[in-house]
């Protein structure tokens, strides 16, 4: 792990001179392929302190305005079928957990370039209002609390505003929680939730409700794909469990969108075969990934990895990465 982050660093230092040089275009040439990108969050400022996935709608608009331009930016349908243009970059967008801000502030740049997206919903709707990662993020944040107890284990504040029990993060522990173990934080936090107010934050947990879901679904740009119920890492919690978040997102946003929900994304993209080929058995036929587990895995037509946004970059920096394919 250190090795990669020295590496990475290394990587940005290189190419942030070739920029500062003026030789950046080097880096933004003749680099080309398929990527399928990942957005999360869309903020007005491009805020990291809750979480590290969001980027600013300013930001976002000049990004999209710049693959507008340069390179062959198509809907996902395109890319499964592999209508790619020779000698460019091409390009689909994809955006993960299902935000309300998706639905503020990405849409109409997306709109406005006539950009196709797909928008992969986690359906927990009727059990809380917010993805416990958020709700964690938010008032580790704000709360005065230094230690808390969870399951009997003591879980101490760091500088970083994070809570850790012998080493290990309560965000990393709640990943492989099953949903009934997990709504305790919610208890833990309530009252520090209530004091905040929440609404001052809206944009970094607030999620779409069933209107604006059934909305982008009926939108000619934009399709919807389920990313399971509570976004627990399916592989971590027990199989009959993953196997009941991936069916009842399907059957949830079916309901939501009045017609047939096809395609998977793999909460964190943390997968397994076994999974996988259960989402295929139940009627998806795209299976959206962030890493291949294997390079067999690759070689299955419906599987597809995908290129995370890094919100801790330049535009030039990023779109270097993004021509590489990679952040090393
Ligand atoms: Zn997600």
């Amino acid at each position: 792990m250190l090795w990669l982050r020295i590496k990475y660093r290394l990587g940005l230092l290189y190419k942030t001179i070739l920029f500062k040089l003026g030789l950046g275009k080097f880096l933004l040439k003749n680099r080309y392929g398929e990527r399928i990108l990942i957005f999360h969050g869309i903020d007005k400022t491009g805020e990291t302190k809750y979480n590290s996935r969001f980027i600013s709608k300013a930001f976002f608009e000049k990004f999209i305005q710049y693959i507008t331009t340069h390179y062959n930016v198509i809907s996902l349908d395109d890319f499964y079928q592999k209508k790619f243009k020779k000698n460019t970059l091409n390009i689909a967008i994809t955006f993960d957990d299902g935000y309300l801000n998706n639905y503020k502030y990405a849409v109409p740049i997306l709109e406005k370039y006539h950009v196709p997206a797909n928008f992969y919903i986690t359906t927990i709707h009727e059990k809380a209002p917010y993805l416990w990662a958020d709700f964690l993020d938010i008032v580790s944040y704000h709360t005065s609390k230094k230690e808390v107890v969870l399951e009997r284990n003591l879980y101490r504040k760091n500088n970083k505003n994070e809570f850790l029990w012998n080493g290990i993060s309560m965000k990393n522990v709640a990943k492989a929680l099953p949903y009934d173990v997990l709504k305790m934080i919610y208890e833990v936090f309530a009252s520090d939730w209530k004091t905040l107010p929440p609404t001052t934050y809206e944009d970094y947990w607030m999620l779409m409700n069933a209107q604006q879901i059934k909305e982008i679904s009926n939108h000619p740009l934009f399709t919807i794909g389920a990313h399971g119920e509570t976004h627990a890492s399916l592989i971590d919690i027990p199989l009959a469990e993953a196997k009941q978040e991936i069916l009842n997102s399907k059957k949830q946003l079916e309901k939501i969108c009045e017609k047939p929900v096809t395609e998977f994304a793999f909460p964190f993209g943390y997968y397994n075969k076994e999974l996988a080929h259960y989402c295929e058995e139940i009627g998806f036929k795209r299976i959206l990934l962030v890493d291949y587990n294997s390079k067999e895995d690759a070689k299955n037509d419906s599987w597809k990895n995908r290129f995370v946004m890094n919100p801790y970059i330049s535009m030039e920096q990023q779109l270097a990465c993004l021509l590489k394919g990679s952040y090393f």
